[in-house]
């Protein structure tokens, strides 16, 4: 991989340019290479090697990450095959290249944790991973660590034209339309020092948090930056004595119920909990990591957040905490039929935000804004949730813009 930083690459107009190298923006870097062996492409992003997690909300704590691939880095792998109608992929057909191209494969029996086989009672299910099972070890730090094992789309940049760049570490502040071309301005962290390069064609794939806030001085659009969806999940659980769920594959199982997703899951919020009740009966000293053993409640929540500037609004709506009610309850049965003895639960967080540059309001069916020449590709086109890890529709949704472009 090149990272480019001569002066000259600004003097040059390219054919495209990239903001964001998440799921969408990899996915699209990588299939306009292969569609344009000859064109000039260049991916901006602000991030570079090491995982920097974002920590955004007070009622509920929405997580991104801002590195090159994004927050995929720290995704634990889930690969489910989401309905795509309402972003214009009627076809479900396009799911059985990408799973290919990522090696999905159901979590073996022999890599669930042995608790967590109480689940199949409930009727869960195996859950399909772009993960190789042969080199995992399970060692529980999907979302922590950068594993060679699990596909992130670090691995979609490898293989760039002559004529494409890759520049990290380079945070775009503004885009504006310039006669024939676009400008991206923005920082260079690296060189310390504003930079900007014009494009053709601009692709805007920030995620759901970012993409609004990069058009926002370009694009006069109402709906920008509202709607936001999240995926509110929180986890309930508590001391089941050596489950040992902290090293194993998370989210292991699933099962999908009507608007919600229960999904074994070891969190070390729970594990504080724990620890922090004065009043529990375990002796405080003997609880560890491995005795805790936790159900994730993932709603498909309302999209009535707002991305304003660089603050994020984001509560929970009457249906979502109903939904969450729902969810907890259904856990909570579970993990008491499991043994435990006291549920406790973390706050409500979110990993997938998205809907703020809806399709239909922000995007048209090919992507692109009311400027001519400017899309975006990623997570915040989804009109609304489908309350499912979206990562495999977010890349489909890159391969349908390639084709368009
Ligand atoms: C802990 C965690 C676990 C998850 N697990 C799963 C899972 O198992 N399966 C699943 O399907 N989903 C999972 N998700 C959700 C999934 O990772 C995201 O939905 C998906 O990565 C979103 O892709 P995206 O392309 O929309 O945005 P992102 O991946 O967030 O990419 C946006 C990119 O734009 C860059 N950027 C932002 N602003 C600027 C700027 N101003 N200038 C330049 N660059 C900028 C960012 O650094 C980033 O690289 C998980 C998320 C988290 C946080």
């Amino acid at each position: 991989m090149r990272y480019y930083r001569n002066k000259k690459l600004s003097d040059t107009v390219y054919d495209f340019i990239i903001v964001g190298s998440g799921v969408g923006g990899s996915t699209l870097f990588k299939e306009l290479n292969k569609k344009y062996p000859d064109k000039k492409i260049l991916l901006l992003e602000k991030g570079n090697n090491k995982i920097n997690y974002n920590n955004l909300g007070k009622t509920i704590q929405v997580l991104y990450i801002t590195s090159l691939g994004g927050s995929a880095l720290g995704a634990v792998g889930n690969a489910i095959k989401i309905n795509l109608k309402k972003i214009g992929i009627k076809d479900g057909s396009i799911y059985e290249e990408i799973e290919r191209e990522l090696n999905v494969k159901k979590v073996p029996e022999g890599h669930i944790n042995e608790k967590s086989k109480y689940l199949f009672n409930y009727g869960f299910e195996r859950t399909p991973k772009f993960m190789d099972f042969e080199g995992c070890n399970a060692c529980g730090l999907c979302a922590r660590k950068v594993c060679q094992y699990k596909w992130t789309p670090v691995m979609f940049l490898t293989n760039p034209n002559p004529y494409s760049k890759i520049l990290s570490n380079f945070h775009v502040s503004s885009l504006a339309e310039n006669g024939s071309f676009f400008t991206v301005e923005g920082y260079d962290l690296l060189m310390g020092k504003k930079r900007i390069f014009k494009g053709e064609k601009v692709i805007v794939c920030g995620g759901g948090i970012n993409s609004p806030r990069i058009l926002s001085n370009i694009l006069d659009n109402e709906h920008l930056g509202r709607n936001l969806f999240v995926d509110t999940f929180i986890t309930v659980g508590g001391v089941l004595n050596n489950s040992h769920l902290d090293r194993s594959i998370p989210m292991a199982l699933y099962k999908v119920y009507d608007g919600f997703l229960l999904s074994p899951h070891y969190s070390i919020l729970l594990y504080n909990k724990v620890k922090g009740d004065n009043t529990n009966k375990y002796d405080d000293k003997n609880i560890c990591s491995k005795d805790i053993y936790g159900i994730m409640i993932k709603i498909r929540d309302e999209n009535k957040g707002i991305v304003g500037g660089n603050k994020i609004y984001k509560e929970l709506t009457k249906k979502d905490e109903k939904l969450l009610s729902k969810g907890i309850k259904r856990a909570s049965d579970i993990l008491y039929d499991m043994g435990l003895e006291r549920i406790y639960k973390t706050i409500p967080r979110g990993s997938h935000p998205g809907g703020t540059c809806a399709m239909g309001k922000v995007v048209d069916k090919n992507f692109e804004t009311e400027i001519e020449g400017l899309y975006v590709c990623d997570s915040s086109i989804f009109p609304e949730t489908v309350g499912l890890p979206p990562i495999l529709g977010i890349i489909a949704m890159g391969k349908k813009l390639a084709n368009i472009l």
